[in-house]
C-alpha cells in the first residue's frame, strides 16, 4: 500500500461549507450528526455546541418533514459551525432546507431518483452557491446499478452511482459537489473511495455507514478512514457510531490528531499497557487523568507509567508523565526527573505541571525544579523495586524453565 503523508494528499477542488474549506488542501474537517428532532431546535443548537466543543467542524440535522426544515431556519443564525441537511426521498425537504439557509446538502441519490428532481434541486442550490455531498450508501443503491451488478453492492456499482448523478448535476452547471460512497464493509469502502479518487477530483467525505457501537464501530470505522487518509484520499470524515455523537466527533478529531492531519488541541495521554511491575492500577490512573483533562484544551503529550524501572525510559518523549515507585509518583518533564509526589495525587500533580508547562513552556517548568535531587529519589525507588522484583517482575523466567521442562 502506498503510505503518503498528510503534505501529499490527491489533489482535489476546494469548496466552502459556510466559512470552513472543503478539499483543495484545507486542513481535514470532522463531520457528525446530531441525533435530537431537528424540529426542537433549543435540544438540536445545544447539541450542535457539545459536537463543536468535542471536535465537530461541520454539523449535520435531518431535515425529514416541514417541522424540521422551520428548526433549521432557527438553528442556522445561532450554529457555531456550518449546517447541513441531511435529506432522503423528499427533494421538497432540500428545497425546504436551502430556504431555511442551511450551509449544504446531503443528497442520497438511492432514494431521490427522478433526475428532474435532483435537477431542480441542483439548481436552486447552484444559485444559493451551496454544495451539495452526493452520498451514496451500499445499503441504499439504485435496483438498476444492483442488478447491472449482479445483484451484489460492489466498488464499481457505487462509483457509477455517485458518477451517475454528478451528471445530473452538470446538466444545471452545478459542480459544487463533494462525494460520498460509504459501506458497512470496510474492504468495500476502501476500494470504492480508491476507485472513485481515480476518476474524480471532487472532494470526499469519507466514513463507513452504520460501523455500529464502540468498540467495533469505533475499530471499523478508524480501519477505513484511517486506511484511506494514509493513502492520501479524503477531505472530511464522519464516524458513524451507534453512540452519543460527541463520541463521533471526539474519534474523528483524535484520529486526525494522530495521523498528524490536524493540530492537536488537547491532551494526548499515553500509559503504559501494565505489567507484573506496575505499581499502580495503571487503567484506574490513566481514566482518572483522561476526566480530569477532558475539557481542558491543553495539547501537550503526557504519559502515565505504572513503575520507575522503565516508565520513564519508555515515556522519555513525552512533554510530561508520571511513573510509580515504591507509594510515589515520579514526575517527568521532557525525559527529566522534575518532581516526587504522593501516589494518591498523581493526577492532580500531572493537571498543576500540564498546565504550568502550557502556558510557560516546558524550560521555564524545569527551573523551578531540583532536577537533580528529583533523579536521585527516582533512582532510588527504582534501586528500592528492583531489589523487591528482580530483574524479571513479569516472571518470564520461571516460564521459560517451565517451557523447557515440557519441551525435553
Ligand atoms: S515495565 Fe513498568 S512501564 Fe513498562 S509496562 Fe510494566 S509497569 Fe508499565
Amino acid at each position: 500500500m502506498e503510505v503518503q503523508a498528510g503534505s501529499e494528499r490527491r489533489s482535489t477542488r476546494r469548496l466552502m461549507v459556510g466559512d470552513v474549506a472543503v478539499g483543495g488542501g484545507a486542513p481535514i474537517t470532522v463531520q457528525s450528526m446530531t441525533v435530537t428532532r431537528t424540529a426542537d431546535h433549543e435540544a438540536t443548537i445545544q447539541q450542535i455546541y457539545d459536537l463543536a466543543m468535542a471536535g465537530a467542524d461541520i454539523v449535520r440535522c435531518t431535515c425529514n418533514e416541514p417541522e424540521a426544515a422551520e428548526g433549521l431556519a432557527k438553528i442556522v443564525p445561532r450554529s457555531p459551525v456550518p449546517i447541513v441537511a441531511d435529506i432522503h426521498h423528499q427533494y421538497r425537504m432540500a428545497l425546504a432546507a436551502l430556504e431555511a439557509g442551511v450551509h449544504c446538502l446531503r443528497l442520497n441519490p438511492g432514494n431521490i431518483r427522478r433526475p428532474e428532481h435532483i435537477r431542480t434541486v441542483a439548481a436552486e442550490a447552484r444559485d444559493r452557491g451551496v454544495p451539495i455531498r452526493i452520498g451514496v450508501n451500499g445499503g441504499s443503491l439504485h435496483p438498476d446499478l444492483y442488478k447491472k451488478y449482479g445483484g451484489k453492492v460492489t466498488a464499481e456499482a457505487m462509483v457509477e452511482s455517485a458518477l451517475d448523478e454528478i451528471r445530473y448535476f452538470a446538466d444545471v452547471d452545478f459542480d459544487l459537489i463533494k462525494i460520498s460512497v460509504k459501506a458497512s464493509s470496510v474492504p468495500l469502502m476502501v476500494e470504492a473511495y480508491r476507485q472513485l479518487s481515480e476518476v474524480t477530483d471532487f472532494p470526499l467525505h469519507l466514513g463507513v455507514t452504520e460501523a455500529g457501537p464502540p468498540p467495533a464501530g469505533l475499530i471499523k470505522s478508524s480501519a477505513g478512514i484511517g486506511t484511506l487518509l494514509a493513502q492520501g484520499i479524503g477531505d472530511t470524515i464522519r464516524y458513524s457510531l451507534t453512540a452519543d455523537p460527541v463520541e463521533e466527533a471526539r474519534a474523528g478529531r483524535t484520529l486526525l490528531e494522530a495521523m498528524g492531519l490536524r493540530e492537536r488541541t488537547n491532551v494526548d495521554l499515553i500509559a503504559c499497557p501494565s505489567c507484573g511491575r506496575a505499581e499502580i492500577d495503571v487503567v484506574a490512573v490513566a481514566e482518572q487523568a483522561m476526566a480530569a483533562f477532558a475539557d481542558r484544551q491543553i495539547p501537550l503529550q503526557i504519559a502515565v507509567m505504572g513503575c520507575v524501572v522503565n516508565g520513564p525510559g519508555e515515556a522519555r518523549d513525552a512533554d510530561l508523565g508520571i511513573a510509580a515507585g515504591n507509594k510515589r509518583g515520579h514526575l517527568f518533564i521532557k525525559g527529566r526527573n522534575a518532581a516526587v509526589v504522593r501516589e494518591d495525587e498523581m493526577v492532580e500533580a500531572l493537571v498543576h505541571w500540564a498546565q504550568l508547562i502550557h502556558e510557560e513552556g516546558a524550560e521555564a517548568a524545569l527551573a523551578r525544579v531540583d532536577t537533580e535531587r528529583a533523579r536521585r529519589e527516582a533512582e532510588k525507588d527504582r534501586d528500592h523495586l528492583l531489589a523487591e522484583q528482580g530483574e524479571d517482575a513479569n516472571d518470564s523466567a520461571t516460564r521459560i524453565e517451565l517451557i523447557h521442562r515440557h519441551a525435553r
